[in-house]
């Protein structure tokens, strides 16, 4: 067995999604000596383009609200820019099979009055969060003792108003109410800036696209990162051509070793001697590294109980975006067992027409590819009509499904384990720090997030290499 060559850096990143780069270009701006390492043989972690038609479109993160401004001054940073979500027309929404469309036979007054009611419960709730750290409300215990469905149930949340609920869930953490404490709901709320801010189009989470997919954002800033020594470059092509690259992909770390004032983080064809670390790992992945010395057990408590859910996607292509014809805006929702949100990502109203669907893991992921595309095209043409079976093109995504790091959008955090470890999700571990957009105060779960976290990371470190000059 060869020893692998050892690179000497001032700071080695693990992951290069967006937090990943930032903190690395942040620290590389500064003047310091970086390195990332990515597992996947791709940039960008959970934002990943994939193609219908011909279009790209995202797999992953998908949109940007105004208030996210991190994402936005990046982007104009790297000349990217964002277009709006499709929101014209009328929504569509399908509860135990009936399909109706919003505005004209539904919701009922007193679902909406009901689902106004709950909103409101959980929003006065979420407003008396601290946001810096929770776990410090007089009530964080109690809150976080119960899942998100049992105070459901106990506030006698009417059916509809808890397939709602349930769809709300299975975007923001891919699972079902009663695997996520109300405590988490709650947090998350306030991180997002409000139970409606989350769920608008207009002025909300959902406001813009970015133009030709988020992985640009990834992508483009991976290469400046290396653009000081390639000007004509890709993220592959840097890797292929230049001899110390900073990002380095098809590189798992399998152990992260401490000794005395440097640490070492070993891939299994790479040696990385570094003076700090910035884990960006999900919570849940940081344990597949080996450390040594071994975390403190509450990491280790942290990274088994922060399990990320299960989100999928598919996506369908048409000649031209039909539903717009009917005055319907493709936003759909559903309580079906595979399909419970749609959304119009279309190019342009002379097509291809593309509906992206949020699909339920549950019922989606364990399936073959004829089925998992024949259940969707049906509850399609449930939603929007027969010629919902004209598909010109079709492709899907599983994130629980994924070989590397797998699981998304966020970790459905379930009861007891906000007060036992939330402390610790960004307590720094000797020569170890962690980013990553779970452990950022504001926008966590987003790309906004991931950003801020990336930029607080990066800081804490230059703080401590300034104190040891
Ligand atoms: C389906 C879906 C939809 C979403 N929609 C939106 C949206 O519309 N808007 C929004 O703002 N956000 C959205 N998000 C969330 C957003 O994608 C994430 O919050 C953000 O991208 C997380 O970035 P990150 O850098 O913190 O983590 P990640 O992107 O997960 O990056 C961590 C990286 O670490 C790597 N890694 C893990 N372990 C190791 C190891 N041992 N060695 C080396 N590398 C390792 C992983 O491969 C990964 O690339 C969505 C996510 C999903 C999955």
């Amino acid at each position: 067995m060869t020893t692998p060559a050892t690179r000497t850096v001032d700071v080695a990143i693990v992951g290069a999604g967006l937090s990943g780069l930032t903190a690395a270009d942040q620290l590389a701006r500064d003047g310091y000596e970086v390195v990332v390492l990515e597992g996947r043989d791709r940039v960008g972690g959970r934002i990943r383009t994939t193609e219908i038609a011909g279009v790209p479109v995202d797999a992953g993160a998908t949109w940007a609200a105004p208030d996210h401004t991190a994402v936005r001054e990046l982007a104009a940073r790297l000349g990217i820019e964002f277009i709006p979500q499709f929101h014209t027309g009328k929504g569509v929404i399908s509860l135990g099979g009936k399909r109706r469309v919003e505005g004209l036979t539904a919701p009922a007054p007193w679902v909406m009055a009901d689902i106004a009611r709950v909103m409101s419960a959980l929003q006065k709730r979420a407003d008396d969060l601290p946001l810096e750290s929770p776990w410090t409300h007089p009530s964080a215990t109690r809150f976080d003792a119960m899942s998100f469905g049992e105070w459901l149930r106990r506030k006698r949340a009417l059916k509809a108003t808890r397939s709602f609920m349930r769809m709300v869930c299975l975007v923001h953490w891919g699972a079902p109410p009663s695997d996520v404490s109300l405590f988490n709901v709650m947090r998350y709320i306030k991180t997002l800036g409000g139970l409606e801010h989350m769920l608008a189009v207009e002025g909300g989470d959902q406001q813009d696209r970015v133009l030709g997919t988020a992985h640009r954002l990834a992508s483009a800033l991976a290469v400046t990162l290396d653009s000081h020594v390639h000007a004509d470059a890709s993220v592959e092509r840097i890797a292929a051509d230049i001899d110390a690259p900073r990002v380095l992909l098809d590189s798992p770390v399998e152990r992260i070793t401490t000794s005395d004032e440097r640490i070492t983080v070993e891939t299994s064809t790479r040696r990385i001697d570094a003076r700090y670390v910035i884990v960006t790992a999900s919570p849940m992945h940081r344990s597949t590294i080996d450390f040594t010395p071994a975390l403190p057990d509450r990491h280790y408590g942290l990274s088994r109980s922060w399990r990320l859910g299960a989100l999928s996607k598919a996506f369908v292509a048409y000649d031209r975006p039909f539903w717009r014809d009917h005055g319907l805006s493709g936003e759909g929702m559903s309580d079906d067992d595979t399909v419970f949100l749609t959304f119009d990502v279309s190019p342009d109203a002379a097509g291809p027409g593309i509906l992206m669907v949020f699909c339920d893991a549950r019922g989606f992921d364990a399936h073959t590819p004829f089925e998992r595309r024949r259940r969707v095209i049906e509850h399609l043409a449930h939603l929007y009509g027969d010629q919902a079976r004209d598909s010109i093109d079709y492709t899907d995504f599983s994130w629980g499904n994924d070989s590397f790091a797998p699981g998304g959008p966020n970790p459905a955090v379930g009861p007891k384990t906000w007060t036992s470890f939330g402390p610790y999700l960004r307590e720094p571990a000797g020569r170890v720090h962690w980013a990553g957009s779970e452990t950022a105060d504001k926008f966590s779960g987003t790309m906004n997030g991931a950003i801020l976290s990336g930029q607080r990371a990066a800081t804490e470190v230059v703080t401590r290499l300034e104190n040891e000059k």
